[in-house]
């Protein structure tokens, strides 16, 4: 049973749980924690690295009452059981949220073994079952309450089965808001801010993908970040999990995590900021265009909601620039400028002319004097002046993916 007073966030106690432990894993992780370059999660003792993760700290928080319908974790196998067996589900929905250890998932007997031993605490095999959607595990309710502010999409409830000793390896945290419930088990993290300092030492650690494994794990990647946290999750309990963070794991009790997601608006824009570090890592990945063409269809879907008013409550027809009141539209046109030419740059030909076309219809929407990006006078588009104007000034003609 976890309250307040067992929570384990400060480093002592991580530190006690792992010096136990004599997998090369466990030395990482204590190299980490003593090296100075990272904090505790507990409140007090992480101000002073809490300024970098900026508005949203990782939080560890305690919910009891939703494992309670859970009853037992054999009731829990019998689920999971049930879920591998109803259908085909690993296949891919075209989403990657971490955790995507391609390389590290178990085959199908190993996963129904692994499932089976989700009872014994200290069961160890060789892979893990990544990503499992849990419509079971969704149903059982409690998920809807933790939905943030400024939701523009939630991610379907998936489920990850680590056995004891698995090294969760380093990446960032993709563009959603996680709330990763620990069903069993316990998992010692550690999480960076995402500041720019750290994103760009993981995307050229993705870049130089090659490279890094020649001289050694990826996890150690984890030595060049700094202004972590670190803590160790228990069951019962929920991680909070800001969009970008890097993150770390090493499973210290075969565990299941029950991992929510929610796309935000400021994380959506953050997403759009950080196209760079996706290019790196999907450098990384098998399939790799595969996920390029996913994230660029996504990205030019959102944005033709954005700007066909779907997330705003606006009366399309009478905007005028600057849009008020402020919200997710003015917000997305105010940043357009600066992530014009990364956006364009995922997208191929035929995507980047589809949204082209938006734009147009868009701005010709209304029949305001002004163009609704930047406030230039500009006609609406009876002789292609607007659009005109939008293609010299707010669109890009950087070489596109295709
Ligand atoms: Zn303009």
């Amino acid at each position: 049973m976890v309250n307040n007073d067992h929570r384990i966030v400060s480093l002592n106690n991580v530190r006690a749980i792992l010096k136990p432990l004599t997998s090369p894993h466990a030395a990482l992780f204590l190299d980490l924690i003593n090296s100075w370059k990272n904090f505790p999660l507990k409140q007090n003792a992480a101000a002073q690295g809490k300024k970098r993760f900026g508005a949203h700290f990782p939080r560890l928080v305690t919910n009891k009452r939703r494992l309670e319908q859970l009853s037992s974790t054999e009731k829990l196998r019998d689920i999971l059981l049930d879920e591998l067996v109803d259908t085909e589900k690993h296949a891919e929905e075209g989403l990657v949220p971490f955790p995507s250890d391609d390389d590290l998932e178990a085959d199908d007997e190993s996963a129904v073994d692994l499932v089976t031993n989700i009872t014994n605490p200290s069961f160890v095999s060789e892979g893990c079952i990544p990503d499992l959607p849990s419509t079971t595990l969704a149903d059982l309710g409690g998920f809807e309450e933790e939905v943030v502010h400024e939701v523009l999409f939630e991610l379907p409830t998936t489920c990850s089965v680590f056995p004891c000793g698995h090294l969760i390896d380093l990446q960032h945290q993709n563009e959603s808001v996680g709330f990763f419930t620990l069903a069993t088990g316990s998992i010692a993290w550690i999480v960076w801010p995402p500041d720019v300092e750290n994103l760009n030492t993981m995307t050229k650690a993705y870049e130089d993908y090659m490279e890094v494994l020649d001289t050694g794990e990826f996890a150690d990647v984890a030595r060049d970040l700094s202004g972590g946290v670190a803590f160790v999750q228990q069951a019962g309990e929920t991680l909070h999990l800001p969009p970008f963070c890097p993150i770390i794991g090493l499973v210290m009790e075969t565990a299941v995590l029950v991992r929510y997601a929610a796309v935000t608006e400021s994380s959506f824009i953050s997403m759009c900021r950080n196209i760079p570090l996706y290019k790196a890592w999907w450098n990384t990945e098998i399939c790799a265009e595969e996920k390029q063409a996913c994230f660029a269809k996504a990205l030019c879907d959102c944005i033709t909601h954005i700007l066909q008013g779907e997330f705003d409550d606006i009366n399309m027809e009478a905007l005028k620039h600057p849009i008020t009141p402020k919200g997710f539209l003015p917000t997305f046109l105010h940043v357009w400028d600066d992530i014009k030419e990364d956006v364009v740059s995922v997208m191929d030909a035929n995507s980047a002319e589809e949204l082209k076309h938006v734009w147009n219809e868009f701005l010709n929407s209304s029949t305001t004097q002004t163009c609704l990006i930047c406030g230039v006078r500009c006609r609406p588009d009876r002789n292609h002046n607007r659009s005109q104007h939008f293609e010299n000034k707010h669109w890009t003609q950087v070489t596109q993916a295709d």
